[in-house]
């Protein structure tokens, strides 16, 4: 594994599938130059959002929120690079689109908490990348291979 082999798990929210911005997120992760390894355009059902909210089960959010991601199709996906797990949340913004920095997807793209477009896995919780991507993706959807322009991207391989 080389430095620019981080994986972490990305998901366009249905927001962001019903506003036709999945191919902006896209765009912007791929021109970023991160990696596209996985990606299924799918409707998350009851107890995969349990699954992958689990840890917000006890907030006064999490029904709503449950409602919501299942609401309509996401567009999961894989995405790899150094640093990747960090560096997508940087690109996303804050949690809250209101609070989120103009430049970032949901301070472009969002104004309210509720639908906030995208998620990314959390880099101050180490394994939450592996974790997320193993509940969504076997590990034979994922494509190994390398983007020709990688050398243009990192300096050193
Ligand atoms: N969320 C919400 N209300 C809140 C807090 C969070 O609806 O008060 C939703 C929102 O969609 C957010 C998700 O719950 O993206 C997960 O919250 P987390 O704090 O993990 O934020 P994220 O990692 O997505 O930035």
């Amino acid at each position: 594994m080389s430095h620019h082999d981080e994986r972490t798990f990305v998901m366009a929210k249905p927001d962001a599938v019903q506003r036709g911005l999945v191919g902006e997120i896209i765009t912007r992760l791929e021109e970023r130059g991160l990696k596209l390894v996985g990606a299924k355009f799918m409707q998350i059902d009851e107890e995969l959002a349990h699954e992958h909210y689990a840890e917000h089960e006890d907030k006064p959010f999490f029904d709503g929120l449950v409602e919501f991601i299942t609401s309509g199709p996401v567009m999961a996906m894989v995405w790899e690079g150094a640093d990747a797990t960090r560096q997508v949340r940087q690109m996303m913004g804050a949690t809250d689109p209101a609070e989120a920095e103009p430049g970032t997807i949901r301070g472009d793209y969002g104004l309210d908490l509720g639908q906030n477009l995208i998620h990314g896995s959390d880099h101050e919780d180490p394994g939450s990348n592996e974790r997320e991507i193993d509940l969504f993706f076997d590990e034979e959807e994922l494509v190994d291979y390398e983007r020709t322009d990688a050398v243009w991207v990192y300096e050193e391989e």
